[in-house]
């Protein structure tokens, strides 16, 4: 058995999952072992959607391959990244018993995954003194020896801080925690990045999962597709822990069309003029005497300090706009999150901050 399946939650070592309807061998011409329908509904259009769809949508599942550069059976394609990290917090996380390790401030779906798993959450606040937010590695590994930690989920870039973690400091980790916890590398804001993806190294350590999604640089949020990148032994293992029909026939399609070479151009090309917007704003809004700070940023969002965050969310809120409230996050009191918008939603972000009368 391969040394990452050793970490694995020893009750799941041999569970082989449902048995579902499309993992049937057999062939045949008159499918009857679904309950299905044996007609399409009225309101189909032509999709067949009264089949069960594939669990892994083939030619999907490989122009994902594609697109991230890995091999196939590294990939599994999921209900969005939040798929994944579930799946992964209930593969390889005993309930009370081993814990994910988190960098707050961030995303929070880490800790509420871990939560409803009933796994320890071990936090390990990064620190911006030095005017860029660092995490203490060396930290990470001794928490991953001393206090049972399975997974280390980091974000890169990180929502809301925005940076990215250097290629080098990632294959570090990787090394100085291989055979005792398995390092997630959540890729949701890549494409708005310089950072080289940390796809290639899943081949070089069997514990280290990359997440990707198209929610953000494909602007497929609302079809909800990603895909975990890791070794073949761990797709497996979370193929038979997923729901048995996880990707719906119309966001699989949608997808298909997403990941045609015009279409990955585009939204490439849509990437840079967002982070060129980014950089702009970050650049104007840093001139605002209501801003206290602007922290760079990697993904499609700024995270802002301000003088009084409290008057900046109001008055933005009293022109219709809604920004990420993040005051809640540690050491965050005084920041907003904000959305790389159109050119028209920055101009009116500028114009309305721009009003507030030294707030
Ligand atoms: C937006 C975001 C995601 C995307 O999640 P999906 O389920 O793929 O939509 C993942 N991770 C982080 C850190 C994010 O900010």
């Amino acid at each position: 058995m391969s040394a990452v399946l050793d970490l694995l939650r020893p009750d799941l070592r041999d569970f082989a999952g449902y048995p579902s309807a499309r993992k049937t061998q057999a062939r045949g011409s008159v499918w009857l072992n679904a309950n299905e329908s044996p007609s399409p509904s009225p309101a189909d259009e032509g999709r067949s959607l009264h089949r069960y769809p594939d669990p892994q949508p083939a030619e999907l599942r490989s122009r994902l391959a594609g697109l991230y550069q890995v091999d196939v059976s590294q990939l599994m394609v999921t209900r969005g990244s939040d798929e994944g990290i579930d799946l992964l917090v209930r593969a390889f996380c005993r309930a009370g018993r081993d814990a994910v390790l988190v960098a707050p401030p961030c995303f929070g779906m880490y800790a509420v995954c871990a939560r409803i798993q009933g796994a320890p959450l071990v936090e390990l606040p990064l620190d911006d003194s030095n005017g860029t937010w660092s995490l203490d590695l060396a930290a990470v590994v001794k928490a991953v020896a001393l206090q049972g930690v399975r997974l280390v989920f980091l974000s890169s870039p990180a929502n809301p801080t925005g940076q990215a973690l250097p290629l080098e400091q990632i294959r570090w980790l990787a090394q100085a925690i291989d055979g005792r916890a398995v390092l997630v590398i959540d890729e949701a804001y890549a494409e708005f990045s310089a950072q080289e993806s940390a796809c290639a190294l899943v081949a070089d350590f069997p514990a280290l999962v990359v997440l990707r999604t198209l929610s953000k640089a494909h602007a497929l949020a609302g079809a909800r597709i990603g895909a975990l990148i890791a070794r073949p032994e761990v797709i497996g293992v979370l193929g038979n822990l997923s729901a048995p029909y996880p990707i719906a026939e119309p966001s699989a399609l949608v997808a298909l069309r997403a990941l045609a070479p015009d279409s990955v151009a585009e939204s490439l090309r849509r990437c840079g003029e967002a982070t060129a917007r980014r950089d702009a704003l970050a650049r104007r809004l840093g001139q605002l005497p209501c801003v206290g700070r602007v922290h760079p940023s990697d993904g499609n969002f700024l995270l802002v300090r301000f003088h009084c965050a409290e008057a900046a969310y109001a008055r933005l809120l009293g022109a219709g706009i809604v920004v990420r409230d993040v005051r809640a996050m540690p050491g965050l009191g005084d920041a907003l999150r904000i959305s790389i918008g159109s050119d028209a939603d920055c101009e009116l972000v500028l114009a309305t901050l721009a009003a507030e009368n030294g707030a």
